[in-house]
């Protein structure tokens, strides 16, 4: 089978003012379906950059992008949003919730922009919230939340449409060593439970053990691509847990 994600000679270039910004200079990647991937690099290097084109939210200078055997490449706007929407769930270090929605309005937000296919939303969202532990928060705003439960939410959110890939920019760079354990506990239980691929960008050594493969990135390139073999074991999940919920 051909990888979920194929990446020919991809080139960003920023433009700020007479500025030019060579973001990305040429990335070739491969990444086969059910793997769970971390990129590392210093600031700058082009990690988001590649990540927001790996997500179709933007669109690459040059170069060709796969997506699930699909030509992204060239799409336009709409072809963008619709092909994100269906394949693609994101995860940010800062959350991204919507402050005046409760954690059940955030999580079926997406659901919005899928008309009617979906016609039992509300069961959705418990159910999606539920998975991720947080049982019995569901009206509670994203200011009446642990961060770690923030980001549980952010990714019920990034789960609601059943992505083929989760996209996650910095996801622990924002919580403490045990919530991001937590967070990671939940990342992989989605990895090998439901074969969710999983690309991750973080700093944290620590972090990257969870992944398969850790991809270096310097100046807009990559510089390093190592299989990992020693993984924290699945023992340690805690993530289908209601942590945190409250108590009956
Ligand atoms: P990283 O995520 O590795 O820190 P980024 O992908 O955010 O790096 O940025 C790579 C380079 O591109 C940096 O020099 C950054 O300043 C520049 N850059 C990123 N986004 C933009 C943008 N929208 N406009 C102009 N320059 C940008
Ligand atoms: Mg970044």
């Amino acid at each position: 089978m051909s990888p979920l994600i194929d990446v020919r000679g991809l080139t960003k270039t920023y433009l700020l003012g007479d500025v030019v910004v060579n973001a990305l200079q040429g990335v070739t990647l491969a990444i086969e379906r059910g793997t769970f991937v971390a990129i590392m690099g210093e600031s700058g290097s082009g990690k988001s950059t590649l990540l927001n084109l790996l997500g179709c939210l933007d669109r690459p200078t040059s170069g060709q992008y796969l997506l699930d055997g699909i030509a992204v490449e060239t799409m336009d706007r709409d072809q963008l949003a619709e092909i994100r929407n269906e394949k693609i769930g994101f995860i940010f270090q800062n959350f991204n919730l919507l402050p005046r929605m409760n954690a059940l309005e955030n999580v079926e937000l997406p659901l919005l922009y899928k008309a009617s296919e979906t016609p039992d939303g509300d069961d959705l969202g418990a159910h999606a919230l539920a998975d991720v532990g947080l049982v019995g928060r569901e009206r509670n705003f994203p200011a009446q939340l642990s961060g770690g439960q923030q980001q549980r939410v952010a990714i019920a959110r990034a789960l609601i449409n059943k992505p083929a890939i989760l996209l996650a920019d910095e996801p622990t760079g924002a919580l403490d060593s045990h919530n991001s354990a937590d967070i990671m506990s939940i990342f992989q239980a989605l990895n090998r439970t439901q074969g969710i691929t999983i690309v991750m960008v973080t700093h944290s050594d620590e972090i990257a053990t969870y992944a398969h493969r850790v991809i270096g990135f310097r100046d807009g390139l990559i510089v390093s691509d190592k299989q990992m073999t020693k993984r924290p074991a699945l023992a340690e999940t805690v993530a289908l847990q209601p942590v945190g919920a409250v108590s009956p």
